[in-house]
């Protein structure tokens, strides 16, 4: 069982079920095993599924991190000479702006105070012939979820494509390519979908499609869509091929973790869209819990509070010890992450399996209580 101390209630990784574990304990299968073709092919079916593909799209799974699926994202759909505009709201959105400058991108930021989000009316007011938008949906650094269907709206009446950092929100903030009009989506294993670090995954829209058929210099062999492409197709199709080896075993996992949350089926809901409730409800009741400890958070309101964790203000005379007395209680939650601020905040993680476990949520609020007091 995973009911193990200490606890993780980290913003990813994060605590896995047992069918997950089980998964990934198995001998690492062949590349290009029965197996193994089934398990990627059911992993990109639901990738459509769970992201809310539009026709024609292509979902990509790299063993790499969620960085690599943002240098994918970047290298793919942005040519140097071109402009985009970066949503900023902390650390990880500084980050996809660096590399879109590495890439001989003009880069433009509209950047928000920590703990505030960048209204999509202020978003609409600074484009200005941008190519491209990006944007983090849950910004890790504040908890802070940024209005992602306004913001992909102005852009696409700029004519820009939009490309979403979903690393701490794909699978539990709602968001749906084809209706919400977004072109690429990214995100990594090890958040919001359950499964251990180790994968990159992205969704790449026809617009985002055409974007790199249009580059006149390709990208990297390694992290060109021209060489995943085939074996994506391939592997969806029901066929071996092969271009880098897969992590044939955080595929097996990962299988499972994605097939978890389309069987979803509470309040009403299926699927994903069930797993966007769940997590809405535990957010809310996160943040009651910490509200009840005298606790403030770092989001300016609730509003703009995500659900995959909480970032949470250490209350005066006390600072980053906390989280050590919280891990001796058998909790493990991180320190604060923004720059601007990372010795004033911690956060604790509540997204994937553990969002359905109202006992070990219960034991992290717990811990924190009895930290507080000792
Ligand atoms: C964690 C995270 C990343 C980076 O993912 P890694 O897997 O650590 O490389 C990027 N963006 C956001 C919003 C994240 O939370």
């Amino acid at each position: 069982m995973t009911d193990r101390d200490p606890l993780l209630m980290i913003p990813g990784p994060v605590e896995l079920s047992p069918a997950v574990l089980r998964a990934q304990a198995t001998p690492p299968p062949s590349h290009t095993s029965a197996e193994l073709i089934a398990a990627f092919g059911r992993c990109l079916r639901a990738m459509r599924a769970i992201w809310g593909a539009p026709d024609g799209a292509l979902p990509v799974i790299l063993a790499g991190s969620g960085t690599l699926a943002m240098e994918a994202a970047v290298w793919n759909c942005a040519a140097p000479g071109r402009r985009a505009l970066v949503v900023d709201t902390g650390f990880f959105s500084d980050r996809m702006a660096r590399m879109l400058s590495r890439r001989g991108v003009s880069v433009d930021r509209v950047s928000a105070t920590p703990g505030c989000a960048v209204p999509a009316a202020q978003v609409a007011a600074a484009l200005d012939g941008h190519d491209l938008v990006a944007v983090t949906h849950v910004d890790t650094s504040t908890g802070v979820r940024a209005d992602v269907q306004g913001i992909a709206a102005a852009a696409r009446a700029h004519g820009a494509l939009v490309v979403v950092d979903g690393v701490c929100a794909t699978g539990a903030e709602p968001l749906h390519m084809a209706r919400d009009g977004v072109d690429v989506v990214l995100t990594a294993s090890q958040k919001a979908l359950g499964a251990p670090p180790g994968l990159a995954l992205a969704v790449f829209s026809p617009r985002a499609l055409e974007a790199h058929a249009a580059l006149s210099a390709p990208p990297p062999l390694g992290l060109d869509l021209a060489s995943w492409r085939p074996i994506m197709e391939a592997y969806e199709a029901g066929r071996p091929s092969y271009f880098g080896t897969p992590a044939t075993s955080l595929v097996l996992a990962l299988d499972d973790a994605l097939a978890e949350i389309l069987a979803l089926d509470e309040g009403g809901r299926v699927g994903v869209e069930a797993a966007w409730a769940r997590h809405a409800r535990v957010g809310e009741a996160m943040r009651a819990a910490w509200r009840d400890l005298g606790l403030e958070l770092v989001p300016a309101s609730e509003d703009i509070a995500a659900n995959t964790l909480s970032a949470i203000r250490y209350p005066d005379g006390v600072g980053p010890e906390l989280v050590g007395r919280i891990a001796a209680r058998g909790v493990v939650v991180a320190g604060g992450l923004h720059p601007a601020m990372k010795d004033r905040y911690f956060r604790v993680g509540h997204m994937g399996w553990v969002s359905g476990r109202p006992g070990l949520l219960e034991r992290a609020v717990d811990a924190v209580r009895a930290a507080l007091a000792g």
